[in-house]
């Protein structure tokens, strides 16, 4: 009896949440059968989900700000140094691995080979971005020209539409007969101006926060006050506070999830119109699960067996919290809170790896996304009847691993940047069209895998920098009292 209740005292968290899912799934398919609602009352139906979203990307700013700082500022620079580099390679590692396995399964699997792009009905509207213009955002955003800007916009570029004319045509750019959408950025379009005055600004690509720009920023930060001494003290000490501040707010919201997420799922069920999509990209999506399972379950707790020499499965159950809210989220960044307080409340990995290993992790580690978009690439080039040649392959390889750096962890990102993989091997960028259907389905479950990615991470740059970990001195600890 006792046992019992003291696992329900510590979990029960993750029991309401996987409670909320259950129901969910029951109420959707209740209401989706008996409810008859108009699509205005179905989006009523999932705002309580809204605001749950809304809460926690309201706090991923101050977490990750706060926890980054107060992370890099805690370790002598040089320490911080090493266990960036061991961060880093890591995620890399891990990404190319993914690519690869998604390579090797859907070559062998060839879920496109026996159909035809026309049988697949598009949907949606091809996101426009070229490969250059998405390379240099990704760099642009690393640096952004205003630091309050940054909190709220994710991409700069602008997106024009152009008539191609022959003013055009000599500049380099591709010519066809039907007017075409392109991206460019405000430098080049400044440029066009001149030429042609055939193009309107369709709209910004703005959602959520530029991460990877402010991680940028924080990481200088800290490491700066970090080595002001005394004088910087002040600062570390803020910081220090506001991290905490946070961390009690992310409690609140977790008592709000699993009620949010009940809503969530339910209404993503009764939103749904087409099911037939999933037989017709049935092969597809089996390609894209087994992959992504293989790598959750096979790879990354092999890497993590190797180098910590933990039951790795141990590891992802104490993370369940974090994965279960990715899945039916789908973002990896408003997923951070969760994930923090599952790898150091659960997994008990230090504060000062996971301060500074999961916000980038979130930002720029996606191995279920790499998986995702070379899988999808080769497929679309199977739709179309298209050899690839061993170069197009190792081409897709490489952009897919790019693509899966520059996707924010927001929904379907993946999506956007898919782009860059098909136009660099010259597949039809409109082809995404074809898998945009099922897309939020395979979101759902790459975003698991790259917070699975993120936290297997930290638990394993943990274990790299044990020895710099002890060294360091006891004084520079981060001092977090635990509210709970
Ligand atoms: N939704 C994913 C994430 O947040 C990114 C993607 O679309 O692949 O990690």
């Amino acid at each position: 009896g006792c046992d019992c209740r003291r696992f329900l005292r510590n979990n029960w968290l993750l029991l309401s949440t996987i409670l909320a899912v259950v129901l969910g799934i029951g109420v959707g398919l209740l209401v989706r059968e008996y409810g008859k609602l108009s699509s205005l009352d179905k989006f009523y139906f999932s705002f309580p989900g809204e605001v749950l979203m809304r809460m926690l990307k309201l706090i991923i700013l101050p977490l990750i700000i706060s926890s980054m700082i107060t992370g890099v500022a805690a370790l002598d620079s040089s320490v911080s140094g090493k266990i960036g580099l061991r961060a880093v390679v890591y995620y890399f590692c891990t990404t190319v691995i993914a690519v690869i396995l998604g390579i090797v399964l859907v070559v062998t699997i060839k879920p496109g080979v026996s159909q035809k792009a026309d049988d697949i009905d598009r949907m949606g509207s091809t996101p426009e971005v070229t490969t250059v213009d998405a390379m240099l955002d990704l760099i642009r955003n690393m640096f952004p020209e205003n630091l309050v800007q940054a909190c709220f916009q994710q991409y700069k570029t602008k997106r024009e539409e152009v008539k191609l004319t022959n003013e055009l045509e000599k500049n380099g750019s591709m010519v066809t007969e039907e007017p075409f959408t392109v991206v460019m950025t405000t430098e080049v379009s400044k440029n066009l101006q001149n030429k042609t005055k055939e193009f309107k600004i369709v709209g910004m690509y703005s959602d959520g926060i530029n991460v990877l720009g402010l991680i940028v920023f924080c990481l200088v930060f800290g490491i700066v006050i970090g080595k002001m001494g005394e004088k910087g003290q002040i600062l570390v000490d803020f910081f220090n506070a506001l991290n905490e501040a946070t961390m009690r707010i992310v409690q609140i919201i977790m008592w709000y999830m699993p009620f949010g997420i009940l809503f969530l799922i339910a209404g993503k069920i009764i939103e749904v119109e087409d099911w037939e999509i999933f037989r017709k990209l049935g092969l597809y999506m089996a390609t894209v699960l087994s992959g992504l399972a293989i790598h959750s379950v096979v790879i990354l707790p092999l890497i993590y067996l190797i180098t910590v020499r933990k039951n790795p499965f141990r590891f992802a159950i104490g993370m369940a919290q974090a994965l279960l809210t990715a899945l039916m989220i789908s973002s990896s960044s408003a997923t951070l809170p969760v994930t923090f307080r599952c790898a150091e409340d659960k997994n008990y990995v230090d504060k000062r790896i996971t301060r500074f290993v999961l916000p980038v992790g979130a930002t720029i580690n996606m191995d279920g996304t790499a998986l995702y978009e070379a899988v999808a690439a080769v497929f679309i080039a199977q739709l179309n009847d298209l050899e690839l040649d061993v170069g197009q392959i190792v081409t897709i390889s490489v952009t897919a691993t790019a693509a899966s750096i520059g996707a924010a962890g927001v929904p379907q990102a993946g999506l956007v940047t898919m782009v860059i993989v098909l136009s660099a091997v010259g597949l039809p960028a409109e082809d995404v069209t074809l898998i945009i259907a099922v897309d939020w389905l395979l979101d759902r479950f790459r975003t698991m895998v790259n917070v699975l990615g993120d936290a297997f991470g930290a638990g394993i740059v943990e274990k790299l920098s044990k020895r710099e970990l002890e060294q360091m001195d006891v004084t520079s600890e981060v001092n977090i009292v635990n509210p709970f």
